[in-house]
């Protein structure tokens, strides 16, 4: 049984004053949905005011929203997964598509991301997903695929036992236009289908996240899909009444 898992993915936003005043809210308003586990990605740069916030036993985990593939070295502005490791950080997303889209990333070069994510003990959170055109020209099968094929050509499909795959239709991130239950449901269960025939218990251990467009509205019908697990919830993430209703309807 795969247990639900929600992830807020502040992006680009946040001050020393927001990461204060949501935590704050969070940790009181997710109080009766424990059974439901919740991580938060802020910006690197809040992540030690966060832990600390949190506590040493933290009823929400943190993720963070990348890492350089290097270990350390001459890699000015990068911070390497290892470091991580030092700020209670659970999770790394990785290949979410602006970092595909605005600094050019590689499916190769997500793949070594995602191999030191799993070097450093922590757990990835895949990002993929196709664009409008791909999904009009009926490539989003494809798309997904060579998504995952790099993961497995550089480490194996053993490397995806109890990681997190988010599958972010790109047309419907921060759209406003959610992609509908069945359509997502019919990518995730092709993600888990396509793992399955390479390795059963592996397929059965991940976790899929819908992301795109998730709102208190639409949260409950995505997450009653067989192969939803949770979801990956950027806008709504930043307010703690839309979050903690998203983690509500999924609750309930
Ligand atoms: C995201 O960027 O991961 C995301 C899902 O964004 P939004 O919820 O705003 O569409």
């Amino acid at each position: 049984m795969r247990s639900p898992l929600v992830i807020g993915n502040w992006k680009l936003n946040g001050s020393k004053q927001l990461v204060a005043a949501l935590l704050g809210e969070l940790q009181k308003s997710l109080v009766p949905y424990r059974h439901c586990e919740v991580a938060v990605a802020p910006p690197h740069l809040y992540l030690d005011q966060a832990a600390a916030l949190l506590g040493h036993e933290p009823m929400i985990a943190l993720a963070a929203q990348n890492i350089d593939h290097h270990e350390q070295g001459a890699f000015t502005g990068e911070i390497a997964a290892s470091m991580l490791q030092e700020f209670q950080v659970t999770y790394v997303i990785i290949g979410h598509s602006e970092r595909r889209t605005y600094h050019q990333e590689s499916n190769a070069l997500i793949a070594e991301k995602f191999a030191s994510v799993k070097r450093a003990g922590l757990t990835p959170v895949l990002c993929i997903g196709e664009s409008a055109d791909q999904r009009a020209e009926g490539a989003t099968q494809e798309v997904c695929r060579a998504q995952l094929d790099a993961i497995v050509q550089q480490s194996g499909v053993s490397a995806f036992q109890g990681c997190v795959i988010a599958y972010e239709p790109l047309w419907a991130i921060g759209s406003g236009q959610a992609a509908t239950p069945e359509q997502a449901q019919v990518v995730h269960q092709l993600i888990r289908t396509y793992i399955a025939q390479q390795d059963a218990n592996v397929a059965a251990s991940l976790r899929l996240l819908y992301g795109g467009s998730v709102t208190p509205h639409n949260a409950q019908a995505l997450y009653a899909m067989p192969d939803i697990d949770g979801l990956l919830v950027g806008g709504a993430a930043l307010q703690a009444v839309t979050f903690t209703d998203i983690i509500a309807s999924i609750s309930a």
